[in-house]
């Protein structure tokens, strides 16, 4: 008889994962989660340890957005697991898909609240944060679990999933046999939705009807990867297009159908608008208020059918992932269907041409300290010849600033804030990004983001990823305090030496005051490829208070100090 090989839960987490094709886990290692851990890494799966659960989830997550394949995070138990909840909730929101796995103590304990180590019933905590959450009290549906799990991130509209893995399940042992017949390989992992023909019918006979056409580009058209036929859709119907800040890219910026340096026109005279992945939020003011015509009319294709109607009525819903949506748009339109209006055109050259000028002027100042503008020049330039490099944008005016001086050309290079506008994702999706692509990332965070998450600059310099930070320090959340007064609450420690941090790990340290020096840091450090950071010295007066979003910070009407 042959003799029995036995396994355990851990090797079966390995397995299921490698079986359907997941190849990296970012996390943080303890209890009980450890030895599951180095198995992975044991066993060829690529491991990046990090300083704090949030960083390790983000980068999960945006791998997940730049892959169409589930990033996956793994944490301890109870506060490891709430530090990765934030990330998992992040993902959800900006529908990138991820998934979190913790490991969690005795059920039995737990559930009758007898205090064990770090207990804390984490599958139903996460469960409001989460697209999905799941448990698995048995090593035997570890094959099924891994596997719905990965489902229930990627399939329809992404997200985040939790996924329970309780310490006895991962410690019991089960004969080999049986766990290998366990294993689920997942068939079609994100199956096509193709939307209805009449639908996309409907939807080209109201934008034949438009006088002044607009299509909004958000995130999902870059998440689908359909770069190709959104270009050529675009460009056969000669409509102007608006990329929301991580659909930048996706046609490049100096396209002569962008409408980017002209948004506010383009969006208020715009008669019909084609949403594609983007959602009608706060980041497009609701499709309400002054900045929209109030008569609009729109189109919208998305996955999600419960997105539809969400803030306003949609008279062409297309429901269907972008990919077929946009393929289906080019088979059925016919030709000349729809001509591009060569006056709407001209409107938008003009206004962008004017706002161009205007802001040519404030990038070519030379105020002392630099500014915003001073200092983005000098990111401008570095960067011209370098299309493939990440940029990722973290702050609140150094992410307004950035997001409108610096162009893109290719597509998904761009990652940033996001939906929520959250603080502190830039070292997780840096390094998510430089682990996935092996290219390089150059980080531009404000100094209070970066304060979020800037211990990952030890990860960083640990595996050696090419990623250059590079901070924009003006003292403080918005602004710096006068020199030398007693810390306000927006105030930050005066004039850091960030660049110090990152030499204690044998990184390259950089301390600029003026453009000429900052844009050769900047090429020095991105053309060497190692881990770099640059402390930009920034006026402690440039930036406004919350950034553009000042309508949405409540301002007291009584003095503060009366
Ligand atoms: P942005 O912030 O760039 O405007 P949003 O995150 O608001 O983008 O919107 C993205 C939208 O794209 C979501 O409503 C989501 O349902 C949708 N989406 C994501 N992936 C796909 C896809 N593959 N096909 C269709 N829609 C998608
Ligand atoms: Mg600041």
């Amino acid at each position: 008889m042959e003799s029995l090989t036995l396994t355990d839960g851990s090797h079966l987490v390995v397995d299921a994962l490698k079986l359907n094709g997941i190849d990296t886990i970012y996390g943080v290692a303890g209890i009980p989660i450890t030895d599951l851990a180095r198995l992975a890494q044991a066993e060829g799966l690529r491991y990046i340890g990090f300083r704090h659960e949030q960083s390790a989830g983000n980068a999960a997550a945006i791998a997940g957005y730049l892959t169409q394949r589930p990033g996956i995070c793994l944490t301890v138990s109870a506060p490891g697991f709430m530090n990765g909840l934030v990330a998992l909730a992040n993902a959800t929101t900006n529908c990138f898909p991820m998934i979190l796995i913790s490991g969690s103590s005795d059920r039995a304990i737990v559930d009758l609240e007898q205090g064990d180590y770090e207990e804390l019933d984490q599958m139903n905590a996460a469960k409001p944060y989460a697209k999905a959450a799941f448990r698995i009290n048995r090593p035997q549906d570890i094959g099924i679990g891994v596997a719905r799990a990965i489902h229930a991130a990627v399939s329809g509209r992404p997200g985040g999933v939790y996924l329970d893995l309780t310490a006895d399940v991962l410690s019991t042992t089960l004969d080999g046999e049986t766990a290998k017949a366990s294993l689920v390989k997942v068939v079609d992992l994100a199956p096509r939705q193709i939307p209805a023909p009449d639908s996309i019918t409907r939807a080209l006979e109201l934008l034949a009807t438009a006088k002044r056409p607009l299509i909004i580009l958000g995130k999902g058209a870059a998440y689908a990867q359909a770069d190709k036929d959104i270009r050529a859709f675009i460009e056969t119907t000669g409509i102007p297009f608006l990329p929301m800040s991580m659909a930048k890219g996706l046609l490049p910026d100096n396209h002569s159908q962008s409408a980017a340096a002209a948004r506010s026109l383009a969006i208020g005279r715009a008669d019909v608008v084609m949403l594609i992945g983007a959602r009608l939020n706060w980041l497009l003011a609701h499709g309400k208020g002054p900045l929209w015509s109030g008569s609009t009319r729109y189109v919208q294709v998305d996955i999600s059918p419960t997105e539809i109607d969400s803030n306003r009525p949609i008279a062409a819903p297309v429901v269907g992932d972008i990919k077929s949506a946009i393929s289906a748009f080019l088979t059925a339109l016919k030709p000349n269907q729809i001509r591009s209006n060569a006056e709407w055109l001209e409107e938008i050259a003009q206004r962008k041409q004017k706002n161009i000028q205007r802001m040519t002027a404030r990038l070519n100042a030379d105020p002392n300290p630099m500014n915003f503008f001073s200092a983005l020049r000098a990111v401008r330039a570095a960067l011209d010849d370098k299309p493939d490099v990440y940029v990722v944008n973290d702050g609140a005016n150094t992410l307004d600033f950035t997001r409108n001086i610096v162009d893109m050309y290719e597509p998904r290079r761009r990652l940033d804030s996001g939906t929520w506008g959250v603080m502190g994702i830039s070292m997780g999706y840096a390094i998510g990004a430089a682990v996935v692509s092996g290219k390089r990332v150059l980080a531009i965070v404000g100094d209070s983001a970066f304060g979020f998450c800037g211990m990952e600059i030890e990860t960083i310099c640990r595996y050696q990823l090419p990623v250059v930070t590079l901070i924009f320090n003006n003292n403080g959340i918005y602004r710096g305090d006068e020199i030398g007064s007693a810390p306000s609450p927006t105030g930050l420690f005066q004039n850091a030496r960030y660049d110090k941090l990152i030499e204690a790990f044998g990184g390259a340290g950089y301390h600029v005051t003026d453009t000429p020096s900052l844009i050769k840091a900047l090429i020095d450090a991105l053309e060497a490829g190692k881990p770099a950071l640059i402390n930009c010295v920034i006026d402690p007066r440039a930036g406004t208070e919350s950034g553009h979003l000042e309508n949405l910070n409540p301002k007291s009407q009584l003095s503060a100090t009366a």
